[in-house]
C-alpha cells in the first residue's frame, strides 16, 4: 500500500427521468471534510424533495463540524440520529409532510479509510481492478427474502414488492445506519446512486460503464444515460467518488 497522501475525485449528476414530474432525489458533497451523500426522497412531491435535500444539508453540516478527535464511525451514528430526528419532528409538525422520508447512502473518508453508511435502497458499490462489487445492503422486503433464500436475486428484480423499504430517515422516531469500512486502493471508484440508476441498470452493465477509460462526469452521464434508455420511471442520480493516488 502506497504511503502518499490519497485524492479523492468526485463527480455526481441527477436526472428526472422520463417518468416522473418532478425529481425527490438529491446528492451533495464536502471535498473539504471527505463526505458524500445521495438520498432518494419519499411521501409525495414536495414532501420527498424536501425530505430528501434535508438529509443531504443535515448530514454534511453534522460531520463538517464533527469533533475531529472522535471516531468516525460514531459521527456518522450521530449524525444519522440528528438527521432522523430532524425530518421526523417537521413531518409531525407539518400535516403536508406527515410520513415523509428519504432513503440515504453516504460516504466519509478519512486518509484511505472509508466508511460506507446506508439507510434504506439506496446503493453503494466499489469497482476494483474493473470488478463491481456492491458493498450496501438494502433495507427492503425483496432484499431480506433473498437473504432468507424464500425468492432469488432475479425473482426480487421482477416483485412488485421491489419498492418496499424496510427503513428510512424520517419515517419513524429512531433508525440505525448500516456502516461498511474499507481502505481504499489507487484507482478505486465508489459509486453512490438512487434505485432510479439499479433499478433500471443490470450491474453487468453498471460495471462496463464504470469500468470505461473516460472523466468521471462522462461516466456519470452514461450511467444517466442508460437508466433513461431502460425507462426512465424513476429519478435517477449518481454520484462517483475515485481515489487517486
Ligand atoms: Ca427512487
Amino acid at each position: 500500500m502506497s504511503k502518499t497522501q490519497v485524492r479523492y475525485a468526485v463527480a455526481a449528476l441527477t436526472d428526472c427521468g422520463s417518468k416522473r414530474p418532478s425529481n425527490e432525489d438529491a446528492f451533495g458533497y464536502s471535498a473539504e471534510h471527505g463526505v458524500c451523500v445521495v438520498c432518494d426522497g419519499m411521501g409525495g412531491a414536495a414532501a420527498g424533495e424536501i425530505a430528501s435535500s434535508l438529509a443531504v444539508r443535515e448530514v454534511l453540516r453534522i460531520l463538517g463540524e464533527r469533533n475531529q478527535a472522535a471516531p468516525l464511525e460514531k459521527s456518522i451514528e450521530e449524525a444519522i440520529r440528528a438527521t432522523n430526528e430532524a425530518i421526523h419532528s417537521r413531518s409531525e409538525h407539518d400535516p403536508h409532510l406527515r410520513g415523509m422520508g428519504t432513503t440515504l447512502a453516504g460516504l466519509a473518508t478519512k486518509g484511505r479509510r472509508v466508511l460506507v453508511f446506508n439507510v434504506g435502497d439506496s446503493r453503494c458499490y466499489r469497482l476494483r481492478k474493473r470488478k463491481l462489487e456492491q458493498i450496501s445492503q438494502d433495507h427492503s422486503l425483496v432484499e431480506e427474502q433473498v437473504r432468507m433464500g424464500r425468492i432469488t436475486p432475479d425473482e426480487a428484480l421482477r416483485s412488485p414488492l421491489r419498492n418496499v423499504i424496510t427503513r428510512a430517515l424520517g419515517t419513524q422516531p429512531e433508525v440505525e445506519p448500516d456502516i461498511f469500512e474499507l481502505k481504499a486502493e489507487a484507482g478505486d471508484t465508489f459509486l453512490l446512486c438512487s434505485d432510479g440508476l439499479t433499478g433500471e441498470v443490470p450491474d453487468a452493465q453498471i460495471e462496463a460503464l464504470l469500468a470505461a477509460d473516460l472523466p468521471l462526469e462522462q461516466i456519470c452521464a452514461n450511467l444517466v444515460a442508460a437508466a433513461n434508455q431502460a425507462g426512465g420511471h424513476d429519478n435517477i442520480t449518481c454520484m462517483l467518488v475515485r481515489a487517486e493516488g
